[in-house]
């Protein structure tokens, strides 16, 4: 397996706190405080620095949130205002949206954004636009597309390199693998914990095999063994998924460390990423 200290593994978490996505949703307990935390102790074991792509709406319920993440060194990116994927809005409406989000993160502590990860990984090839936009706004990177084909959202053809979408921004597609019939993302969210942790290990050593980063989405519940059940937002109320939302959350950081360990790898956070890219 590859070996070297210049494994790049680019952790992130999409900071967004479901039950603010569902009717009724605040009944249940709040956990985002206590999970940030744990990413935070984890990220701290391994003396790295990460991003989370944060939903606007955080700022809201969880004041001191953004000043902890910043004060631990680690990067602040948008991740939507509302969580609409981009295909369900007007060019307009998505531009409004991420000006809120801005906004919202701003006036939490966070400055000099730079960073975008669209809800759902729902930048596609019918919505290029959002890249225009993005730039528009002063981003220089997103990682937002899932280059493959996929039950939610997907940009087959896209490649997994990263690649300047115009003379501005860097898209970081998210790292996929499988066979020629299905592609997923296996650094990350359900499929992290799913997944056989042979297939994951191979992914891993593919792409750093390939000299490619693995990019990667964990939310504050993929490691959350304590959460309340109820059915996630945005699964079309499919019971089967659901079950999925909750499996083997246990070995979320068990997963994580063997991977940091096996692999030698190296967290840094997107915005270094992509300024060294673009220094390329
Ligand atoms: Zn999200």
């Amino acid at each position: 397996m590859a070996n070297t200290a210049k494994n790049i593994f680019l952790f992130s978490v999409d900071l967004e706190d479901v039950r603010l996505r569902m009717e009724g949703g605040m009944k249940y307990k709040p956990r985002m405080e206590k999970m940030v935390e744990q990413y935070l102790l984890f990220l701290d074991k391994y003396q790295s620095k990460a991003t989370f792509f944060t939903v606007g709406d955080i700022p809201d319920h969880y004041p001191s949130l953004i000043k902890t993440i910043l004060s631990a060194g680690h990067e602040i990116a948008c991740h939507s205002n509302k969580h609409i994927p981009v295909a369900e809005q007007t060019k307009e409406d998505f531009k409004k949206d991420l000006l809120q989000n801005l906004e919202n993160l701003n006036k939490a502590g966070a400055s000099n954004i730079i960073g975008y990860r669209a809800p759902i990984y729902s930048i596609t090839e019918k919505t290029p636009w959002a890249f225009d936009v993005l730039s528009e706004l002063g981003f220089t990177y997103s990682s937002s597309v899932l280059p493959s084909k996929n039950p939610l959202f997907g940009w087959e053809g896209f490649g997994e390199k990263p690649r300047m979408m115009n003379d501005k921004l860097l898209e970081i597609p998210v790292s996929v693998r499988g066979s020629r019939f299905l592609n997923v993302p296996f650094s990350g969210g359900v499929y992290f914990r799913v997944l056989p942790l042979s297939m994951i290990k191979k992914g891993f050593d593919k792409h750093f095999s390939n000299g490619l980063a693995v990019t990667s989405y964990f939310h504050p519940y993929d490691s959350d063994v304590e959460q309340e059940k109820f059915i996630h937002p945005e699964i079309n109320n499919n019971w089967f998924y659901n079950k999925l939302m909750y499996y083997n959350r246990k070995n979320t950081f068990n997963r994580l460390e063997t991977i940091m360990e096996t692999f030698d790898c190296k967290i840094i956070t997107y915005k270094e990423y992509a300024d060294s890219f673009n220094g390329k």
